[in-house]
């Protein structure tokens, strides 16, 4: 492998909302005895998953398997709110680490079907936070991938709605949305489109080195929405070898000239450092920053209430100098969370 030089998106990484709820797991680990229980992965990150594993966190797909009285937390896709019922029926306590993004495009859904809307839903199937966006209104919402797909849905008689998976690309979600404004020209749309910040944020930084890169690597798993929107748009813009990688182990041997790296919105720092020490760029890293992002999201509302209470549990579960004081959240990095954890666990 004879790298010449390394461009490095900024923004790149976790995004606020994944901050949130790595910290807000991590929390729970500290304030209660093990198991704490999770529902879906965290985020979708291999690397984030096993750490948390290795804590004591158990991750079940359904919440039946959840022993009543154990503390759950919701994963950040957003669930189903017959998911939300089922996990505070189990008589635990329950942390709901939903994006506030997503939470609005819920609240989207909620009120406009509401008021007698179809709702055009583009999201990937199968893909959590399309699932539990669905189940807010199971009837009143359809979703679609493709302008073949609009095309073939029927001719709605009452007002038409679009909306959308936070974390799909420009790209993706341009020419669905043109095709649904087509065939039904009175078409409803927020004012802000559904695509996240972070999403739209680590695009832009991706198309600002795509162009002057000979490959491009991009870090993240490959059932995260945003890492293979990146991976697409990479491909897009005529990067003519393109990988995702779940970490440097999987980065192919011949890989030479001016490389890109950038990560997906739930894959930590960590990996982005271990994979430039492997491709060991004979000119350096050069880090190219689109913009700057601060967005903060503080932790789930009952977790902040009970944030006090893990402050004084940590000092005596963890009675390290580098703990962290719950309280100052936002000042705490939630890849030095997963690192500690690592420390620890
Ligand atoms: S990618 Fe966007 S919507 Fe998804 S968790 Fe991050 S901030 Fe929230």
């Amino acid at each position: 492998m004879t790298v010449d030089r390394v461009l490095l998106a900024s923004p790149r990484g976790f995004c606020a909302g994944v901050e949130m709820a790595i910290k807000a797991l991590a929390w729970m680990v500290r304030a209660f005895e093990p198991p704490v229980y999770c529902y879906h992965e965290i985020v979708h990150n291999q690397l984030v998953v096993q750490r948390f594993e290795e804590s004591g966190v158990v991750f079940v797909d359904d919440i039946g398997e959840v022993p009543p009285g154990r503390p759950i937390m919701l994963s950040a896709h957003g669930s189903a709110p017959e998911v939300v019922a089922a996990a505070r029926d189990r008589g635990g306590y329950v942390v709901d680490a939903v994006c506030p993004l997503v939470t609005k495009v819920h609240h989207e859904v909620k009120t406009r079907a509401g008021k007698g809307y179809q709702i055009v839903y583009v999201g990937h199937e199968g893909h959590e936070e399309a699932v539990g966006t669905m189940a807010v209104a199971p009837d009143a919402i359809h979703r679609v991938e493709t302008p073949d797909e609009v095309a073939a849905l029927p001719q709605f008689e009452t007002p038409v709605a679009v909306l959308a998976q936070t974390t799909l690309s420009h790209r993706e979600w341009a020419g669905v949305v043109e095709a649904t404004k087509e065939k039904f020209p009175q078409l409803w749309q927020p004012e802000r489109s559904d695509l996240c910040f972070a999403t739209t944020n680590r695009q832009t930084a991706l198309m600002a080195i795509a162009p002057q890169c000979d490959a491009m690597v991009v870090i993240g798993s490959a059932n995260s929405s945003n890492t293979n929107a990146l991976a697409s748009l990479a491909t897009e813009a005529g990067c003519p070898r393109v990988f995702r990688i779940n970490g440097p182990d999987e980065l192919p041997d011949d890989i030479t000239g001016t490389v890109g790296v950038t990560a997906g919105a739930s894959a930590p720092e960590d990996l982005v450092r271990s994979v430039i020490a492997r491709l060991s760029p004979a000119n350096g890293v050069e880090e190219v920053q689109v913009t700057d992002e601060d967005e903060y999201f503080p932790p789930p509302r009952n977790l902040r209430e009970l944030l006090s209470a893990v402050d004084a549990v940590a000092s005596v579960m963890l009675p390290t100098p580098e703990t962290p004081a719950a309280l100052d959240d936002r000042n705490i990095d939630a890849s030095d969370v997963l690192e500690s954890l690592h420390r620890h666990g």
